[in-house]
């Protein structure tokens, strides 16, 4: 017997007995033309915005026409440290210690920044590991940074690949790649859940892995972060990097999180690009010092940041606080669980789910999917009020997101994909 049920009356005795329900009206959720709202699971691609981000930014634009530059040291949340009442809270949202975590720049370019210190090709070890299916930015960046060090993108890249017909990578596979090529291989880097399938894999077991062989390891948390429990930190992992428009609802193009393991923390042997924001706090504005290199993430800073988009992220740590990581992914996994009940039940040997079954496997996205596709399954959910997300060649990417998804919003999306699917 499954613990879930067919019909309208269980999801909305779920949502009456969800005590994270609340956090929905604290969400702008999008409108069609009529004022209706859609049924939105894209917080995988692009989170919502929070009711609070208005009065966050506002604050700071108020303290910049009232003080000017004073607003440095003088504004409400002062902009020197600003970056710092951002990390407490983000720290525990990844897993991670205070001194591994700093918000700065955006996604790529801080795998970029992480690369120049973590990516120290010689001529026998300068080959990268990545997934076959890795987001494509991070695939042009890594081909990037071997073109950079003068080594053939092609030779030096090693892909982590599914078996032949199959879309889901195997711990056994990487075993093997490392058995063979790990001797060749400078650094491995993995998305911690994977964009396209949806797979979420055990960092702390592909750290200690690659550690054997004497490989760097750092992972990609674009869509881990506010998206499952994290523990960088444990996992052991030499740095990782994550942005914080998905699941962590901070707005387009805002701000990207960075992490570097305290066991580096104190190393100023390592190779990395530096500015003034990497400089000793107490003596940064003397402007004449010889270079002090901050200890921990935040040495990896280069410039004063944006005030505007730290206080969009603020407004949503905020509410991370608030609700608290550990009962977001409790609801995160019944809302999931009941989604791919209801898909299952549809019977319908068109639609796939490829994301894992096993629930620790996989955050809340599930990939659909669909027999001999073109967009216009996609096109049409959409006509009919489901904001999803397709990604070529054949799927359709669902994120019932727990802050603001109800169960109820799963029951009529996959009422909608029905109607859908009959009327085809
Ligand atoms: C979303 C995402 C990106 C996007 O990179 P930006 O630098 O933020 O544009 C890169 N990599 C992964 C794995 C992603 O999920």
């Amino acid at each position: 017997m499954s613990e879930y049920q067919l019909g309208l009356d269980y999801p909305r005795s779920q949502d009456q007995q969800d005590e994270l329900a609340q956090y929905r009206n604290r969400f702008h959720l999008p409108k069609d033309e009529k004022g209706n709202e859609l049924i939105y699971f894209c917080g995988n691609s692009l989170g919502l915005q929070p009711r609070s981000t208005k009065s966050y930014i506002d604050q700071e634009l108020e303290d910049w026409a009232n003080l000017g530059v004073e607003g440095h040291l003088e504004a409400k949340n002062p902009w020197l440290p600003y970056h710092e009442f951002l990390t407490e809270s983000m720290s525990k949202l990844v897993g991670a210690k205070p001194i591994e975590v700093v918000v700065m720049n955006t996604l790529t370019a801080n795998l970029h920044f992480m690369m120049v210190s973590f990516y120290q090709p010689t001529a026998k070890r300068y080959k990268i590991l990545i997934e076959s299916d890795a987001f494509p930015s991070d695939k042009y960046a890594v081909e990037s940074q071997l073109r950079h060090h003068g080594f053939d993108d092609k030779d030096g890249l090693i892909l982590w690949k599914p078996p032949e017909g199959e879309e889901l990578l195997k711990y056994e596979d990487l075993e093997a790649l490392l058995d063979r090529s790990g001797h060749e291989i400078a650094l491995i880097l993995i998305g911690n859940v994977n964009y396209y399938t949806g797979q979420y894999f055990d960092m702390k077991r592909i750290t200690a892995l690659g550690h054997r062989y004497g490989c760097v390891v750092g992972f990609d948390c674009a869509h881990g972060a506010g998206n499952v429990q994290l523990n960088l930190h444990d996992s052991n992992a030499d740095f990782a990097i994550w942005c914080s428009y998905k699941y962590l609802n901070s707005g387009p193009g805002s701000l990207a999180g960075c992490f570097v393991h305290e066991r580096h923390a104190h190393n100023r042997d390592l190779n990395r690009f530096t500015g003034w924001w990497s400089h000793n706090k107490e003596t940064r504005f003397n402007m004449r010092h010889e270079f002090d290199l901050l200890p921990g993430a935040e040495g990896w800073q280069l410039s004063n940041p944006p005030i505007l988009s730290m206080a969009a992220i603020k407004a949503s740590l905020d509410i991370f606080n608030e609700a608290g990581i550990e009962k977001l992914c409790k609801k995160s996994k019944k809302l999931t669980g009941y989604f791919e009940f209801l898909l299952n039940q549809l019977n319908d040997d068109r639609i796939r789910i490829i994301t894992p079954e096993n629930p620790d496997e996989r955050g809340c996205q599930l990939s659909i999917q669909v027999k001999n596709a073109d967009k216009q399954l996609h096109n049409e959910l959409t006509l009919a009020g489901v904001i999803s997300d397709w990604r070529e060649p054949d799927v359709i990417r669902c994120a019932p997101v727990p802050l603001y998804n109800s169960f109820e919003d799963v029951f009529q999306m996959v009422e909608r994909l029905k109607n859908v699917l009959n009327a085809s």
